[in-house]
């Protein structure tokens, strides 16, 4: 089972590379290489009886060519294939592959849609099998996913010859009869039946599920056996921070800052995750615990992802904190003086540092750090994190709580994150209006967005224009951020129009920035730079172009970015072609809700691509199975009985290493 995939026939060098980039460098690595799909190729019809629509043949095929089509990157394979009754076209786009993927003399099924294409009835890009290797499986066909030159065929045959290796797997779990795992693995490449098929992908999806609950649970035992420093509460302190805001905490608010600071009254360090749609003030939450933390005497850590962000988080609180006394530093690339703050942080002088990467180098020291916050945690791999929880003093863990504006969906909620203590702001601060969405054409900018560009600007409101490219770029049709900020100069020769994208010096990004914040700028052409958390609550207008190129919750992020202050707001999707617009674009349209659209997403993309999203795609997962509740709860009620004996650990080792990767997922520090 541990052998190479080296070793197996059929494999030399060049597949193995291909293999070992698609994380398959052993033989079990084969047996999880699930098919996509199945296809079903029972009840071949003859060539004379089929009609236009979906069709399966069993037949052989003759000459075979491929060409060059007139549009670049096409290329058309044609042949013919022949039974007793007839003949008929076959034509495959972008698959040269198949003219060598024939033996003259044997017989294939073929499934595909027949149709008519200029002028002429053919079957459109089919799906091919042996035909002695359907009739041995009942007709059904596993469809693999294809890694470069290997296709799904080739999965196929690289399957087969592992074969008889399929009785080397060892059982996972307890709580099923032995020999479950490695028939299902089986059957789930070789079924018999579409329902055979499927009853072992729900055992498959249930052992991920196991694997992902008892990951949680171990990180959870795991963090209560850490120490850290107690934080104390104090209720006459916190009333003079609130009385100094210029507003009222929103009930959510209230409710994960009282969440927070119960866990840090413990000598367990918080492992807390606070959720919140942009905009749904979670710096201010942060502040509370920093507030506390500082109290009790420990130093403060803030990790955000961008500079920008960064600066804004630095003279947002150190505004609230200077009054207290508390010293608040900024520490990111751009700071002039790193070595100087490094030694304030570290002979204690510095209460609160905010700061980028710069804060995980090895020579950033704490003297006692007690409390660690991580601004849009997604960004940041797992080691970068952890690096920041081992500044601590020896022996001690510091509490941690990581802020995101990616919601979870509540089904990932049950599984994944399970047994890490999440708070929510499921709440707008008061006064906010709904931001306005609309998809337009591109065509329409002139009729659409020049007159609102010019209403926005009287009203003393601000813009932001966001375009996927820096410079342009002729093989794009993407018009660029400077192509863009040269057509609105032309247009609005009197608005004050400026740029700002990743491949400036930092310090015209923040001069930029500054400016922008201090509405000395009237529209700000950008790229997705501003994405995360930066805060212009004057900026009233978002424009997204090429809207289709981002995802939906890359869209929402960049959306949040207005409907921050008092006036009402718009965002506008701008399409380039005719095409209609995706559900994603009209969802967006439809809902401002990040709860909503995260569930939507979960929908549409699968739960693997979610995961990526959150956490650096550390995480694929083979089998979609979060949306089934009454799975996800048997699993759940498994795996605490798995952990009340606890030999299982030993005795189930497999289970152990595959858990690992999961655990680092699982896990805020
Ligand atoms: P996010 O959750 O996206 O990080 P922020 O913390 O940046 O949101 O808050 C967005 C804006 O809302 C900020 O300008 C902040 O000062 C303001 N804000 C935060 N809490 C409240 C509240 N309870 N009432 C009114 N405004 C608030
Ligand atoms: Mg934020």
């Amino acid at each position: 089972m541990d052998e190479k995939v080296e070793s197996l026939r059929g494999v030399g060098p060049k597949r193995a590379e291909i293999l070992r980039k698609h994380g398959i460098k052993t033989v079990r690595d084969f047996f999880y290489n699930l098919p996509r799909d199945y296809e079903n190729y029972e009840r071949p019809m003859s060539i004379a009886e089929i009609r236009p629509g979906k069709v399966v043949i069993r037949g052989k095929i003759g000459k075979i060519t491929t060409r060059r089509a007139q549009r670049r990157n096409l290329s058309v394979t044609e042949a013919e294939i022949s039974d007793k009754t007839g003949r008929v076209k076959v034509v495959w786009f972008n698959q040269s592959y198949r003219a060598k993927q024939f033996e003259p003399e044997r017989e294939y099924y073929f499934m595909g849609s027949y149709e008519l294409a200029r002028g002429r009835f053919c079957l459109m890009s089919p799906a091919v099998a042996l035909a002695t290797e359907v009739e041995k499986s009942g007709g059904l066909q596993p469809i693999y996913v294809a890694h470069g030159a290997l296709k799904s065929h080739d999965f196929k045959r690289l399957v087969a010859g592992v074969r008889d290796k399929f009785n080397e797997i060892p059982d996972l779990l307890p709580s099923v009869p032995a020999g479950t795992r490695k028939k299902a693995l089986f059957l789930a490449h070789f079924p018999e039946s579409l329902e055979v098929a499927m009853r072992a992908r729900d055992y498959l999806a249930y052992e991920e599920l196991f694997e992902l609950i008892l990951a949680g649970r171990l990180n959870r035992l795991e963090n209560e056996k850490l120490k850290a420093k107690a934080v104390k509460f104090r209720v006459e302190k916190v009333k003079e921070f609130l009385a100094r805001l210029p507003f009222v905490l929103t009930d959510a608010q209230k409710k994960a800052v009282w969440e927070i600071f119960q866990d840090m009254e413990r000598k367990v360090p918080m492992n807390r995750l606070l959720q919140g749609d942009v905009g749904s003030g979670k710096t201010m939450v942060a502040g509370l615990a920093t507030f506390m933390a500082i109290l009790s005497g420990q130093q403060v850590a803030l990790l955000a992802p961008t500079a920008i962000l960064a600066k804004q988080h630095f003279e947002g609180i150190k505004q609230i904190l200077e009054p207290f006394r508390m010293t608040v530093a900024l520490l990111t690339g751009a700071t002039k003086d790193k070595k100087g703050v490094k030694k304030a942080i570290l002979a204690g002088q510095i209460n609160l540092v905010i700061g980028t990467h710069a804060l995980l180098t090895d020579d950033t020291e704490f003297c006692n750090l007690g409390l660690v916050i991580i601004d849009e945690q997604h960004r940041f791999g797992v080691e970068q994190r952890q690096k920041l929880a081992l500044k601590s003093p020896k022996g001690l863990a510091p509490h941690l709580l990581a802020m995101t504006a990616t919601p979870i969906p509540r089904s990932l909620q049950l599984t994944v994150f399970g047994d890490l203590e999440v708070s929510i702001l499921n709440q707008m601060p008061k006064g906010r209006k709904p931001i306005k969405t609309e998809i337009l054409r591109e065509i329409e900018i002139s009729e659409r967005l020049y007159p609102k560009i010019l209403d926005t600007v009287r009203a003393k409101q601000q813009i932001y224009w966001v375009c996927k490219a820096i410079d342009d770029n002729s093989a794009s049709e993407t018009v660029s951020v400077k192509k863009r900020t040269e057509k609105l100069k032309a247009m609005f020769p009197r608005l004050r129009i400026k740029f700002l994208h990743g491949r400036m010096k930092q310090s015209e990004k923040d001069e930029i920035m500054e400016q922008f914040s201090k509405g000395l700028v009237d529209i700000l052409v950008t790229t997705t730079v501003i994405e995360v958390g930066v805060d212009v609550p004057n900026a009233s207008v978002m424009i997204i172009e090429n809207a289709e190129g981002y995802g939906l919750a890359q869209i929402h992020q960049l959306r949040g970015r207005v409907g921050r202050g008092t006036a009402k707001s718009f965002c506008y999707l701008l399409t380039s072609g005719d095409l209609e617009p995706s559900r994603r674009l009209k969802e967006l349209e439809k809902s401002t809700d990040g709860f909503y659209l995260a569930e939507v997403d979960l929908k549409m993309r699968g739960p693997g691509e979610i995961y990526g999203a959150l956490q650096h795609g550390v995480l694929d997962l083979r089998i979609a199975s979060l949306t089934d509740t009454r799975l996800i709860a048997r699993a759940r009620r498994d795996v605490y009985n798995f952990l009340k004996n606890p030999e299982n650990m030993v005795k189930y080792n497999e289970l152990m290493q595959n858990i690992t990767k999961y655990q680092q997922i699982t896990t805020l520090n």
